[in-house]
């Protein structure tokens, strides 16, 4: 018999542990069981290295609750420890300042735990009592029974024991009746000790009998001790890979494909990563990635170890080399866990491109499933940008597919502008921009499909790496403004004709909610339609990036901004025009007359040689004529627009031009699309 102080400088540890650890008590079956696997492991290696050669025999862990005496016993046939090793491994937990260090670093339990080695004291945080039985693998070894009540002191004592190998007993404590729960401990032991490579058995295994579950005579096995991401790829199916998938991810649609990862150096690391099928929701299928320590399950939390845009995979990774018992934000500025991440990103891309070159057409058919993920780390990832630019693929709107380089090649001769900038068209719609599709299509132009949630960015991520590329959207522009590949010729009309023009189709543009519209006149060709509306490509790029931005909202709410291009050259439009002409001319013409005189006059005396010399009083005289003068412009424009919209007010011809025209965008909607119908069947 022996009794002893367990060698702490600080008079009672365990409270502590308690104090701080409990949030995440339930790791200490994790601890126990992995310390018997450990044990059993040992066995094994000494045996191969044949200095254990007495029988290995049943090497199963079993954890058992007895729920009368209160206790809950985990044991191995492991190598035992006798009264020395305890005194080495168990008494002597040697650290000083524990309670300063905890106090410090009571982020996370399992900080606390790795740091110190104490993995076995963690038993404290659920039970009163804990009892060590042990028999040594030694030849001649003497059994000895270890207990201590939870103060820092121990009792020891030699007893008998047939079986070699440990039984810890913990006596649990009434706050944590929970862990006497069978159910309780078979779903702790699934989260994580599935896949231990030693049998781990809990209970018998239950069938349905007569309208109730019962137990048979089975063990009830709870872990795969060879779990897929341990054996070689090459003796590796397809099925055995979408069969762990499922058994990973239960009720989920099949993934596309995976990367079996295996490294030994500079850091040992295996695990499978599978690439879901993901099209929207990026968010919503984090935490899918599963952190395994020599196959013991440590934590779904792999921020910092895969790069951010990985997190959308599913899989498991398993190093023994990632500092796991530390805390998080430890995890994402550790060197070797940055490592390991560009690792792991590296893999992913080797595999998409193998994918991409070895079976060209299958990954087209993946393509748009990937997508969103691949341009997440483009994105995100300057390394995985640099690899994935070779894989990545444009979609036209005819669905063919093409490499970044290749769709270069391919629109390069007729997508270039007057300032050698390289226009790549596309639709984020392509039913509802149907019409500017076909005419971009008919100047022989292709159009792209961009109508993914991060296309936006993506596109404006290619612009900014290449200075020499822009992406328009077909109905950004008119036809011929697309890819300006010449100056236009400008308007052939009078000042007086274009504020005629610009007034009457101003005058009669219908209220659009949420739009705003702004007349330019454009001299195209008489085959090109009458009046085009179009959006500025960055104006909405903005909005689109806005309204996917929390941040930004303000600029979701401003209204859209649309140009209302009318073409001149259109014999609609001069129809319009001469008949406008004919009677507004005399009435506008004397009008715009004095405005123009009164603008000379206001030009003249703002500069600054006129007002030379002049005393303070004639200064001030001279700038109060001016503000007069401006007043005047001012009403007489006023004048001259109600003129104008008196005119154009109910002007069939106008008003079907530009209902055509808004009709075209999709902007033709409610009451002025039932009289676009009206007008138009009158027409007939
Ligand atoms: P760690 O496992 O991190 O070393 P623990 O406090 O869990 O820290 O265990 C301390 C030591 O006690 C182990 O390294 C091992 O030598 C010994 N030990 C614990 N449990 C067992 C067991 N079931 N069988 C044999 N030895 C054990």
């Amino acid at each position: 018999m022996a009794n002893g102080k367990i060698g702490v400088t600080t008079e009672n540890i365990f409270p502590v542990i308690k104090k701080f650890l409990y949030s995440d008590n339930e790791i200490f079956l994790r601890e126990l069981v992995s310390n018997a696997v450990d044990a059993t492991r040992k066995l094994r290696t000494l045996n191969s290295f044949g200095e254990f050669k007495g029988e290995l025999g049943n090497l199963d862990v079993r954890v058992s609750i007895d729920k009368e005496a209160g206790t809950l016993t985990v044991s191995d046939h492991g190598i035992g420890m006798d009264a020395d090793d305890i005194e080495k491994y168990i008494n002597q937990i040697a650290f000083s300042g524990a309670e300063e260090f905890l106090a410090k670093y009571k982020d996370t339990a399992n900080s606390i735990i790795g740091h110190f080695g104490l993995g076995f004291y963690s038993a404290f945080m659920v039970a009163k009592k804990v009892e060590i039985r042990s028999l040594s693998y030694k030849d001649g070894a003497q059994a000895v029974e270890w207990s201590c009540d939870g103060s820092p002191e121990y009792e020891m004592h030699p007893i008998e024991k047939a079986e070699r190998g440990t039984d810890i007993i913990l006596y649990i404590d009434d706050e944590s009746k929970e862990y006497l729960e069978k159910d309780r401990i078979i779903g702790l032991l699934k989260k994580y000790c599935r896949f231990l490579p030693v049998p781990v058995i809990c209970g018998k295994k239950e069938e349905w009998k007569d309208g109730k579950y019962v137990e048979t005579d089975e063990d009830n096995i709870v872990n795969a001790t060879e779990p897929l991401w341990t054996r070689k790829p090459a003796d590796l199916t397809d099925e055995d890979y979408l069969k762990f998938y499922r058994e990973l991810m239960p009720g989920r649609e099949d993934p596309l494909f995976w990367i079996h990862l295996n490294v030994d150096y500079p850091f040992t690391l295996t695990g499978i990563l599978y690439f879901p099928k993901v099209k929207s929701n990026l968010d919503l299928q984090r935490n899918r990635i599963q952190l395994y320590c020599n196959q013991v399950y440590v934590t779904d939390q792999v921020e910092g170890v895969v790069p951010e845009f990985m997190t959308i995979m599913q899989g498991v990774i398993d190093s023994p080399d990632i500092p796991l018992n530390v805390s998080r934000s430890y995890l994402q500025s550790d060197r070797q866990v940055k490592k390991i991440s560009s690792y792991i990103s590296k893999k992913v891309a080797e595999k998409l491109e193998k994918l991409y070159s070895s079976d060209r057409s299958e990954f087209e058919k993946k393509w748009d499933d990937i997508r969103i993920f691949i341009e997440y780390g483009m994105l995100t990832d300057e390394k995985f940008y640099e690899s994935a630019r070779k894989f990545y693929l444009l979609k036209d709107v005819q669905g063919k597919y093409f490499s970044l380089e290749d769709y270069k090649k391919l629109v390069e001769s007729n997508q270039t502008d007057k300032n050698s900038t390289l226009i790549y068209l596309y639709t984020n719609d392509p039913v509802a921009q149907y019409s500017y599709i076909k005419e971009a299509e008919g100047k022989g132009y292709n159009v792209l499909l961009m109508d993914g949630e991060l296309d936006s960015h993506f596109m404006s991520m290619l612009e900014s790496k290449d200075q020499k590329l822009r992406f328009v959207r077909v109905d950004s522009d008119i036809p011929e403004r697309l890819i300006v590949k010449q100056d236009n010729a400008s308007t052939d009309l009078t000042p007086l004709q274009s504020d005629i023009l610009q007034g009457v189709f101003s005058a009669d543009l219908p209220e659009v909610e949420n739009a705003h519209f702004i007349v330019s006149l454009e001299n195209l060709n008489e085959d090109s339609a009458p009046a085009t509306v179009i959006q500025d490509e960055f104006m909405r790029r903005m909005k689109q990036m806005a309204a996917q931005q929390p941040g930004m909202m303000g600029a979701v709410d401003l209204p859209d901004s649309y140009q209302f291009v009318v073409n001149t050259a259109h014999p609609a439009v001069r129809k319009i025009l001469g008949e406008a002409s004919s009677s507004l001319d005399s009435k506008v013409k004397p009008i715009l007359d004095e405005i123009n005189s009164l603008n000379d006059e206001i030009a003249k005396s703002r500069d600054p040689k006129a007002n030379e010399g002049l005393s303070e009083e004639a200064k001030k005289e001279a700038e109060k004529a001016v503000a007069d003068k401006e007043n005047k412009v001012n009403s007489l424009r006023s004048e001259q627009s109600s003129a104008i919209s008196g005119y154009a007010k109910d002007n069939a011809l106008i008003r079907q031009v530009i209902d055509l025209a808004l009709l075209q965008a999709g902007l033709l909607k409610g009451k002025s699309l039932s009289e676009f119908i009206q007008r138009s069947v009158s027409l007939l």
